[in-house]
């Protein structure tokens, strides 16, 4: 029996490092170790206008900046390149009447080199783009994150997609230039340059968002999340996504494709903050009146299907 307990004893970070390790690259298995990645109220899922509801309720989100004076912390975590902002900004208006969400960290989702399309996790009416950014925060109810993160909507995620564009975007510089100091795996530098994350989202940008109940989208995959996923993208040029596709994770692989696959939204239901007069993507608004007026072109159809079955019935 000693023998047995001290076999365990000496397998178990054996044991332990096998369940924390995953990869992109074996997305299918995660459930196998992580019951919650099979679950019912799984992200990222594709964001549909038609197939949302407006909600009134939900408010312009905001960054309150806190008084610290931490550093600004960059790592290279083997899976992203994560920007550790503890103690500097609360997310207020998550919810009505809702508590402070305080803001963890920052990290981004990408695609690979001569990729320009895919990258995002989330969908916008079918559309990757090819980066997104994540702004993870939790609960204050909580005193950390990780005593909050498997708690029902005890985390706040606001996912923020990138375009590309000729010029390259100036608030993302300082995180641009220091991706070049971690490009391998555990590596992480202080950020000494002034960044601003209220001026790189843009307070504008906070008022429309998609909303749902949803999950981590990496293992263990809690269901624990606010989603707010903003409507309107910010852009980056090609110069600074390659900077992004150039980071090496675990067994310095290049860190590629590091976005988990849409999830079903089930029977969970797809709110937002914003009309369609909001939209200012002229392809995305023909896109979702194109889908509209093919629905009503269906229901009209079948109205008349209806009135012409009843009348044959008659006539019968
Ligand atoms: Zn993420």
């Amino acid at each position: 029996m000693s023998q047995f307990i001290l076999i365990i004893i000496l397998l178990l970070p054996i044991i332990v490092e096998l369940k924390e390790h995953w990869s992109y690259e074996n997305i299918t298995i995660w459930s196998h170790d992580n019951r919650y990645c099979g679950g019912n109220l799984q992200s990222p899922i594709d964001l549909r206008f038609n197939k949302s509801h407006i909600d009134r309720r939900l408010k312009a989100m905001y960054l309150q900046k806190q008084n610290s004076h931490d550093s600004l912390q960059l790592i290279n975590n083997g899976h992203t390149a994560q920007l550790n902002l503890k103690n500097h900004f609360v997310l207020k208006n998550v919810a009505p009447a809702s508590e402070d969400y305080r803001v963890e960290q920052i990290h981004f989702h990408w695609g690979h080199a001569n990729d320009d399309v895919n990258g995002s996790e989330h969908l916008l009416e079918g559309r990757s783009y090819p980066l997104e950014m994540h702004m993870v925060t939790y609960s204050s109810w909580f005193s950390n994150i990780h005593e909050a993160m498997s708690n029902t909507r005890a985390l706040a995620v606001v996912g923020v997609f990138f375009e590309l564009s000729f010029e390259s975007n100036p608030f993302l510089q300082p995180i641009i230039n220091a991706l070049g100091r971690i490009r391998d795996n555990g590596k992480h530098v202080v950020i000494n340059e002034n960044f601003n994350l209220k001026a790189l989202i843009g307070e504008k940008r906070m008022r429309r968002y998609y909303r749902y109940d949803g999950s981590l989208t990496t293992p263990p995959c809690y269901e624990s999340v606010i989603w707010s996923v903003l409507q309107e993208p910010l852009q980056l040029s090609s110069e600074q996504l390659q900077a992004f596709q150039r980071l090496h994770g675990e067994k310095s692989v290049l860190m590629k494709n590091t976005y988990r696959t849409i999830q079903s939204i089930g029977s969970r239901k797809l709110f937002r903050s914003f009309t369609s007069e909001n939209i200012h993507d002229d392809e995305i608004k023909k896109q979702i009146s194109s889908s509209t007026s093919y629905g009503q072109y269906l229901s009209v159809n079948m109205k008349f299907l209806f009135v012409l079955m009843n009348l044959l019935m008659l006539i019968a």
